[in-house]
């Protein structure tokens, strides 16, 4: 096999990122766009020693899970990667991956892993989209989603995932910024003023968050455009993100403000969360309410718990589990979010709830060491890379009764959740998982962990 070769081939599985996945004489073939049960004319694009890549040219016969989607964009931009397969199936696709990788990574044997939560209205779910701004070949700006892995800028502003409100506002600022010779951001170069445009909604309240990531520390006429943005309906916060360096990286870490408040609130599951332009939030607000409340009803609290929670964002979590525990310690790495996350306690009169500035693997073991802290339950919500192994090791040591595991990443879920029942302390009793992200390849799982009594 050699590059531009063209083959044809039997789609028969489906890989991490959505790609479809062929063998030829037991050979596997990576192809962006074909689905499981397509027979499909693919072009070779790279030859690796073990596997090669390919380009979907033309599906001969179309497999009986393909649906029309609802974007134009969707093969083009690197946001959606399974579009074209019936939501139904995606989450099929998605429990069995789970599954899969809880067996090979996770050395479980047979994983307890219940069908994904799926939604019942997939789109339009994001409340957040950070869209870049550049020139086309003809000079012209634009703005739109990153191709796949590159950073060709696809135009586009209206999203199948995202709320309707983008729209109007990147055609509004795609407007203000032609009439007043404001230039986007160039790569290469490292010239030009505007970079990105965060959008951010929250879906309970309506209240609209414009965050615009310039290369400077002004932007001209800057009054003009929040008096545009501010007569979009629900627009209540407009703030300037500074980013001078030439990083992939899209925010920097000054926010200043413009105009109105420098976060929006949402609430979630009668709980309410003011979010900063810096801060992380879970971008399906529909599918984080059922995800918080597994969370919730794993942790199994009855009213006096001590609960500490890893990586805590901006409390949500935390909060959502102090109504029903003793006490609850969160710890975060982000200051602006300890920030939120202290605000959100008092906005809601939490007052059992202490959040720790500073990294999980370093908080966790210093005041394990030092205070002689100890839980009823723990529960981690760590980034893709998943836990720290020295966090993993103060874990166990602190032999909590429970804990919850929250993951966007099912490999990293496995690898962690494979360390801590290593010695048979603790097993694996359900993992939940919730699908946050339709239409593109990600998986969010809920998994408990309980202590054996010996
Ligand atoms: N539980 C929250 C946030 C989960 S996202 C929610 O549901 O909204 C993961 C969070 O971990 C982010 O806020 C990130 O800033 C934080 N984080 C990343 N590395 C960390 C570390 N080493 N220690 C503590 N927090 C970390």
């Amino acid at each position: 096999m050699k590059k531009n070769d063209l083959l044809q081939i039997k789609i028969e599985a489906m890989g991490n990122a959505g790609e479809g996945i062929g063998k030829i004489d037991g050979y596997p073939l990576f192809v962006k766009d074909a689905l499981p049960g397509d027979l499909a004319e693919v072009r070779v694009t790279k030859v690796k020693k073990t596997y090669a890549f390919a380009r979907l040219e033309r599906v001969l016969e179309a497999s009986p899970d393909r649906t029309e989607p609802r974007c134009p964009l969707h093969r083009r931009c690197g946001g959606c990667q399974i579009q074209a397969l019936s939501y139904e199936k995606q989450l099929e696709y998605k429990e069995q991956k789970v599954r899969e990788d809880l067996i090979r990574i996770g050395g479980f044997a047979d994983p307890p892993v219940f069908p994904v939560l799926g939604m019942d209205e997939p789109y339009h779910y994001r409340n957040k989209a950070q869209f870049p701004f550049g020139r086309n070949r003809e000079g012209r700006i634009v703005t739109g989603f990153y191709a796949g892995r590159t950073h060709m800028i696809v135009p586009g502003t209206d999203c199948a995932i995202g709320v309707p409100e983008n729209k109007q506002i990147l055609e509004l600022i795609l407007d203000f910024i032609e009439k007043h010779g404001i230039a986007p951001y160039d790569e290469t170069t490292g010239k030009g003023l505007l970079r990105h445009a965060l959008i951010r909604k929250g879906f309970a309240t309506g209240e609209l968050m414009v965050c615009l990531v310039i290369n400077g520390r002004s932007f001209p006429h800057v009054e003009e455009l929040a008096d545009r943005l501010f007569e979009i309906p629900g627009m209540t916060s407009f703030s300037l993100n500074v980013n001078q360096k030439n990083t992939n990286v899209i925010l920097g870490e000054e926010v200043i403000p413009v105009r109105g408040q420098t976060y929006i609130t949402d609430r979630i599951g009668g709980v309410s969360y003011q979010i900063s332009p810096l801060s992380f939030y879970q971008v399906n607000p529909v599918q984080t309410e059922k995800l918080y409340r597994t969370a919730l009803e794993y942790a199994g609290l009855t009213g006096g718990e001590t609960v500490w929670e890893l990586y805590c964002g901006i409390g949500t979590i935390s909060l959502f589990l102090a109504r029903g525990a003793g006490q609850v310690y969160g710890v975060e790495v982000v200051p602006q979010a300890v920030e939120d996350a202290r605000r959100n306690a008092d906005l809601n009169g939490i007052t059992n709830v202490v959040f720790y500035l500073g990294k999980a693997e370093e908080v966790l073991p210093e005041k394990y060491e030092k205070d002689g802290i100890r839980a009823d339950v723990i529960v981690v919500d760590p980034p893709r890379k998943g836990c720290d192994s020295a966090c993993l090791e103060t874990m166990l040591r602190m032999e909590p009764e429970r804990i919850v595991y929250v993951s966007c990443d099912p490999a990293t879920l496995a690898r962690d959740l494979k360390i801590l029942c290593a010695d048979g302390r603790y097993e694996l009793s359900k993992v939940q998982p919730v699908d946050m992200f339709p239409h593109t390849a990600g998986i969010e799982n809920v998994a408990q962990l309980f202590r054996r009594k010996i």
